[in-house]
């Protein structure tokens, strides 16, 4: 399956992909209004750690067995079988947080939406043709692709 790869030696720690991921998972899509009027500051999925002089942004690996699916006790987490995507049907959480701590690669936090528990991780931007955080990194240091690892 296509998945988003980080390539250390381009990010720029300039955070603008947890811009763009908030943005994209917004109801109005703007970057202001995202921020603003809908107060999604800190809502962003995939993650940017540093360690100086390196930067790399970490996200969900859509793994092919993954942790997150088999630990969650309400059935929110799926992976959907046509394209290996793991994602999070947000009506049917109930913030328990296993699916936090039961990922491998720390790919999941906790967080709320409008008043409701959240679990933070990449859903490729599921809505969108392109993943948002690949789409306007400034230097080309997130990658869509196919690399034959399975779903
Ligand atoms: S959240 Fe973690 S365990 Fe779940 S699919 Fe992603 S990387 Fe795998
Ligand atoms: S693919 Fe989408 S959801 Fe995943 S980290 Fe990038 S912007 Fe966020």
């Amino acid at each position: 399956m296509k998945k988003v790869y980080a390539l250390r030696e381009y990010c720029m720690n300039c955070h603008l992909c947890e811009v763009y991921c908030i943005t994209a998972h917004s109801r109005s899509r703007d970057v202001w209004k995202a921020f603003k009027r809908e107060d999604l500051r800190g809502t962003h999925r995939v993650l940017v750690e540093e360690k100086w002089p390196e930067s790399l942004a970490v996200q969900c690996r859509h793994c092919p067995e993954p942790r997150c699916v088999e630990g969650c006790i309400s059935g929110a987490m799926v992976k959907e079988p046509d394209t290996g995507m793991v994602y999070c049907q947000e009506d049917k959480c109930v913030g328990c947080w296993t699916c936090v701590a039961s990922c491998p690669y720390g790919a999941i936090r906790p967080g709320h939406r409008h008043g409701k528990p959240v679990p933070l991780k990449c859903d490729l931007c599921k809505d969108l043709p392109e993943p948002a955080c690949v789409v306007h990194c400034p230097n080309g240091a997130l990658v869509y692709q196919e690399r034959g690892t399975g779903t």
